[in-house]
């Protein structure tokens, strides 16, 4: 059996300090690798290398710095089919999507090249007389990634390129359930002529989450995850002094109002919802709609949920694989479930979905609840899977109260034809993201991805120009050249131009 291994200073290490877990294979639930478990050694091993490989390469030029992050870049185009079948392989999501995820990180990359550009820095000539004043962003050590199942290779993109070229060392704890993605990245990395030991992989569960936030030598943390794990990391390690940005999970909302395009909105959300198998921290999970259109929308979405082709990532035509595991599989039935029993309508049923040929595998059907209400479970609760609950509500008004209570605030989007009920929607809801008649509102790489409420913890939005900033603190200069025939006089009082 496959161990997959850590990644410390430039080498595997298949150190199992804390065991090993089985990986599987989503849509035939096999077990197809062991990933080695590690423990607060292995972290400090991680750690310690990032320290002694941070005090070159924070000195290396910015040329040349920017030089491998274009090699990297490079390397990840040319390895993009293989990177893809891997995560597909572990993860179950359809190809063509581990590809699009790929493509996401690569905009990161491509943002981080500009790193020459991104830490230019600032300079005031003569801001008080015979004296300058300028600062500089300098790096702040090594720095810890935690991050989800759910993007094995696009979310460590999120933070490792911008944490790298700012000139920090990084030590990534991917998800224990499709690792192999890290170890991947890891490689491309050294292959980019990347410093051994500026990027680290340490593979493993809360032992080594704990041990990366309680480790004096880690200067700052970013995780990607669940609510209650994002809480419980912000609160931990802002606790140890270091900073935090701790991405949560999402209840997002797509308000269709009548006026919207009902065919564009609902081959939107159909795509929102399922694609992925619904494992999307911006996956469109609720469908907010004006009562005068909801029957249509919804017998259009049923249709359009019954033609989703459900098979295994790498089979031509899939739109949509498996979810993770089988305990995820039966939390998701449970809260289909769950729904009926509590007053909801379910028009298309995802339980039990069988794929032929792949009989094991954890597959779970697309699947629309009608009439759901937002006491119940279905609503209350981040599903993770693919099932779409129908919200009806009197207008767009009522929409917006129904997004602002809800305690997340990832991402949403409304479809409509009205640039004033757009406007008007952007403005009020209490949403980090915001998409109009775009269903799935991430940012481009060189704006920052952030969502709000039990959505993020801590201030700072991931990658792009918060990025750089979470990944850097600054230094100011004030500076002045003693004028060598008029030597000044010792002043005892704070001086200031504007009061002379
Ligand atoms: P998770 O919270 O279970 O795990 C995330 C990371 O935390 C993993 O590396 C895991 O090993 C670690 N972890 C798990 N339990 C822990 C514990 N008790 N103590 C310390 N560390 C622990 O999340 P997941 O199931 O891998 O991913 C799905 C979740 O991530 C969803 O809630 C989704 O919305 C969210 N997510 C959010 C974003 C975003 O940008 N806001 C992006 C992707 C995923």
């Amino acid at each position: 059996m496959t161990l997959i291994t850590h990644w410390i200073a430039g080498a595997a290490v298949d150190s199992t300090g804390a065991g090993t877990q089985d990986v599987y294979n989503p849509a035939t639930g096999e077990v197809i690798a062991q990933v080695a478990l590690g423990s607060a050694a292995d972290v400090d091993a991680a750690v310690t290398s990032g320290l002694a490989a941070f005090e070159g390469w924070s000195q290396v030029s910015l040329a040349k710095r920017t030089s491998i992050l274009f090699a990297f870049r490079q390397l990840l185009v040319e390895h993009t089919d293989e990177l893809a079948a891997l995560v597909s392989r572990e993860h179950g999501k359809v190809i063509s999507d581990a590809k699009g995820e790929i493509g996401r990180g690569l905009e990161v990359v491509e943002f981080a090249c500009g790193l020459a550009s991104l830490l230019k820095g600032e300079y005031s000539d003569q801001a008080a007389t015979g004296l300058d004043v300028y600062s500089v962003r300098e790096p702040i050590g090594v720095v810890a990634g935690i991050t989800p199942f759910n993007f094995p290779t696009m979310v460590p993109l999120w933070m490792s390129p911008v944490a790298i070229a700012t000139g920090n060392a990084f030590v990534l704890k991917p998800s224990e359930r499709d690792p192999s993605a890290a170890v991947f990245l890891a490689r491309l990395w050294q292959q980019a002529g990347l410093p051994d030991g500026v990027f680290n992989v340490v593979q493993g569960d809360k032992t080594v989450v704990d041990a990366l936030l309680l480790h004096d030598d880690v200067a700052a943390v970013s995780f990607v995850g669940s609510t209650p794990i994002a809480k419980y990391i912000h609160t931990t390690a802002s606790a140890q002094g270091k900073r935090v940005q701790a991405l949560g999970g999402a209840k997002n909302h797509g308000v269709v109002l009548a006026d919207a395009d009902l065919d564009d909105a609902v081959s939107q959300l159909t795509a929102a919802a399922f694609g992925a198998a619904g494992e999307r921290c911006m996956a469109l999970s609720v469908a907010v709609v004006e009562d005068s259109i909801a029957d249509a929308l919804v017998a259009k979405l049923a249709e359009a949920a019954r033609a989703v082709t459900v098979t295994a990532g790498d089979q031509p035509g899939a739109d949509m694989g498996p979810v993770i595991t089988a305990a995820a599989k039966e939390r998701i039935e449970g809260l289909i479930t769950s729904a009926e029993e509590q007053g909801a309508t379910l028009v298309v049923d995802g339980r039990g979905h069988t794929v032929p040929g792949y009989e094991g595998g954890f597959f779970v059907g697309p699947t629309v609840v009608d009439h759901v209400t937002t006491d119940q479970d279905v609503y209350r609760i981040e599903v993770f899977g693919p099932v779409i609950d129908v919200v009806r509500v009197s207008g767009l008004d009522e929409a917006i109260d129904v997004i602002n209570a809800n305690p997340y605030g990832n991402g949403t989007a409304i479809f409509t034809s009205s640039g004033e009920a757009a406007r008007e929607f952007r403005r009020r809801v209490k949403v980090g993201m915001v998409g109009v008649n775009v269903p799935i509102p991430v940012p481009v790489a060189w704006h920052s991805f952030g969502g709000w409420k039990d959505s993020l913890f801590g201030e700072s939005h991931i990658y792009g120009p918060e990025g750089v900033r979470f990944y850097t603190r600054a230094k100011v200069i004030t500076q002045r050249w003693p004028h060598r025939e008029k030597p000044s006089a010792p002043s005892f009082h704070f001086t200031s131009d504007a009061t002379k």
